[in-house]
């Protein structure tokens, strides 16, 4: 028997869709605006200089409508969000066989910041994670570093909009304190698997962790991967369908570290978090999502980002295997998600 589906967004008219968004995003905001746990991130020490209470929710549909609440127009790093699209571009630049020479595809179970490489081959396990980050970066083409600097920038401005700024304050507190990030540098060399001026490298890794967005830029970076690769705002394709199709992959299966087995069993949807407090996701032809808020969980993603995100899916029907089929749908609701 085929029964309207009250939650998939697929299923339902595009109006009634967007007042759904609207309600859910707004109603999220303030079920969870009193919410404190974790804390900023200070590792870097300008990060932690953030009003841990900011908070905003913004949605930009593949047709380019926007949704948005609470302090979405305050700018923040996007700090490792910006590692899938800086994947995407070396991908579009130099090709995949290529870039896998380099770094590989497999989730870690380790933080973020782990030094290790895949013990067979050297690399780094993923793109995601600041080895394989790092390492790709090392990849970026251009004449010299301010040329691949500019390039970087001006990617990530076709998914914006606009050419964003890198926060200089942010760069230079990492710069100066990122001797984590130098050891997996060094190591990665030690392999051979470096081909270019650590200190270059590390310079251009730390501009890209400090480009500067709103939760509004990030929805619509997200959005951009969701309707394959076009800007809904703007018209202009940011990426490649085939480089996209294994940015969503990696994202899918690494985009939230040692958390992202779980994210995918209670989300399922394609995401990226930063430390800066942000948390992208993408559902694929039909809308993305982002979040800011900075107190961070142990894994080092967004607190209520991830709750918010969680939610959301739930009630819009986003998890890419649930989506569409009601029966599962409503299962779900019923059961609850387990988060782990
Ligand atoms: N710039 C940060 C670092 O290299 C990025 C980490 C993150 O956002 N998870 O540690």
């Amino acid at each position: 028997m085929t029964m309207p589906n009250n939650n998939d967004v697929s299923a339902s008219s595009d109006s009634d869709t967007n007042v759904r968004i609207r309600n859910a995003i707004n109603e999220l905001h303030v079920r969870y605006r009193d919410l404190h746990e974790g804390a900023v991130a200070d590792y870097i020490p300008e990060l932690s200089k953030v009003d841990p209470d900011l908070f905003a929710i913004s949605v930009v549909t593949i047709d380019g409508e926007q949704y948005s609440v609470g302090d979405d127009g305050h700018m923040f790093t996007m700090q490792s969000i910006a590692n899938p699209f800086v994947f995407g571009m070396v991908l579009d630049a130099i090709g995949r066989e290529r870039v896998r020479e380099f770094v590989g595809v497999e989730p870690t179970g380790n933080p973020f910041n782990a030094i290790v490489l895949d013990r067979t081959t050297h690399r780094p396990m993923n793109p995601m994670v600041n080895a394989g980050a790092i390492a790709v970066t090392g990849l970026i083409p251009g004449d010299n570093p301010t040329d691949r600097l500019n390039r970087m920038l001006a990617t990530l401005g076709k998914y914006i909009g606009k050419v964003p700024d890198v926060d200089s304050e942010v760069f230079m507190s990492e710069k100066s304190t990122g001797d984590r990030n130098r050891s997996i540098a060094y190591l990665m060399r030690n392999f051979g698997t470096f081909v270019r001026d650590i200190d270059e490298v590390l310079d251009q890794y730390f501009q890209q962790c400090a480009v500067s967005v709103t939760c509004r830029d990030l929805a619509c970076m997200a959005a951009t991967l969701a309707a394959g690769g076009v800007n809904p705002h703007s018209g202009e394709r940011a990426i490649s369908r085939t480089a996209l199709r294994d940015v969503l992959t990696i994202m899918y299966t690494c985009g939230l570290y040692e958390s992202s087995g779980t994210w995918v069993h209670g989300v399922g949807i394609p995401a990226k978090s930063g430390v800066g407090g942000g948390l992208l996701a993408v559902v694929p032809g039909k809308m993305g999502i982002a979040i800011f808020s900075p107190r961070l969980d142990k894994q080092g993603n967004s607190v209520r980002g991830v709750r918010v995100c969680t939610d959301l899916a739930r009630s819009l029907n986003l998890h890419l295997f649930v989506a569409g089929d009601e029966s599962v749908a409503n299962e779900d609701l019923a059961q609850g998600v387990n988060h782990g």
